[in-house]
C-alpha cells in the first residue's frame, strides 16, 4: 500500500521554480529515498511535502487523504515528522525537554513512557538528559532529532541529510538506527547527499537534478546504474 505520495510539484521560490513535477511514491513500511547534488531540490521537495512550501500545483496525498496545502502542524498531527537538515535542536532546553517538545501535537497520557522508550534506543539521551540540547556534539545532536521527531509517534519519518556534517562513524552509526526504525514499523523517506549509504539502507530511490525527478528505480538498480555510479558514487 502506498502510504504517502506527491503528484507533479512545481515550487517556485518567487520567480524561480526549484521544483518541476516532481512526483514521489512512498509504500508503506519502506525507506525511500532523494539523492540529489546540492541545490538540486531535497530540501525544497520536503518542505513542499510537509507544508513549510506550498507548491504552486501539484498534489499531496498521506494516508489515502488529499493533504495538498495542509499547514506543518495539520501534517504532524496526521503522522508525518520532519528532522529538518540542520536539526533545528532547542538549544537552551535540555535533552528531556527537547523530547517532551516532540510529542506538543499529542493529547494521550503516555508521554513519559514513550520518553522512557525513545530512551532505551538511545541510551546517549538517558545520560544526558538534563544536558542543554546545543552542548551536545553533532552526533549525539542528531540522534536528538531523530528521538524528538519519533515522540509524535510519525507514520511517516522524513529526514532531511541526516549525515550531514557527522564524522565516518557517527554516520555509519546513522544510519543503522535509521533502519532499525524502519524494521521496527516506521517508514522513512530520506533525503541525502551521501549516495552510497543511503542506497545501501533504502528499498527505493529517487534522483534529483535541477528540481527534476530524472532518474528513479529499486535502490539496488540504482547502485548498479553507471551513470548513478560516475556521478553519486564515485566510481
Ligand atoms: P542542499 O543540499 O544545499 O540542501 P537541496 O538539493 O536541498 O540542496 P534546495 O535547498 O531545495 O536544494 O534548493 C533548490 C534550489 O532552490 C537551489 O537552486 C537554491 O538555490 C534555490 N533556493 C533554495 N532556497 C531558496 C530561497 N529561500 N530563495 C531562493 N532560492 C532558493
Amino acid at each position: 500500500m502506498t502510504i504517502f505520495k506527491a503528484d507533479k510539484l512545481n515550487t517556485y521560490y518567487g520567480n524561480i521554480q526549484a521544483l518541476r513535477d516532481v512526483s514521489i511514491e512512498v509504500p508503506e513500511g519502506s525507506i525511500v529515498t532523494i539523492l540529489g547534488a546540492n541545490g538540486a531540490g531535497k530540501t525544497t521537495t520536503m518542505k513542499s511535502i510537509v507544508g513549510l512550501l506550498r507548491p504552486r500545483s501539484g498534489r499531496v496525498e498521506f494516508l489515502g487523504e488529499d493533504v495538498t496545502g495542509k499547514k506543518p502542524d495539520q501534517m504532524l498531527r496526521r503522522g508525518l515528522s520532519l528532522v529538518p537538515e540542520g536539526r533545528a535542536i532547542l538549544s537552551g532546553m535540555t535533552v528531556e525537554e527537547n523530547l517532551e517538545m516532540g510529542a506538543y501535537v499529542r493529547k494521550d497520557k503516555e508521554v513519559q513512557a514513550d520518553i522512557e522508550r525513545v530512551m532505551d534506543r538511545f541510551p546517549i539521551l538517558r545520560e544526558r538528559k538534563d544536558q542543554l540540547g546545543g552542548t551536545m556534539s553533532g552526533g549525539q545532536q542528531q540522534m536528538l532529532a531523530i528521538a524528538r521527531a519519533l515522540m509524535s509517534k510519525p507514520k511517516l519519518l522524513l529526514l532531511d541529510e541526516p549525515s550531514m556534517g557527522l564524522a565516518p562513524l557517527i554516520v555509519q552509526d546513522i544510519f543503522r538506527i535509521i533502519k532499525e526504525i524502519n524494521e521496527e514499523g516506521t517508514t522513512v523517506l530520506l533525503v541525502e547527499q551521501n549516495a552510497r549509504q543511503a542506497l545501501k539502507i533504502a528499498d527505493y530511490a529517487y534522483v534529483l537534478e535541477t528540481g527534476r525527478v530524472v532518474k528513479h528505480g529499486p535502490a539496488s538498480e540504482l547502485m548498479n546504474d553507471p551513470s548513478i555510479q560516475e556521478a553519486y558514487l564515485g566510481h
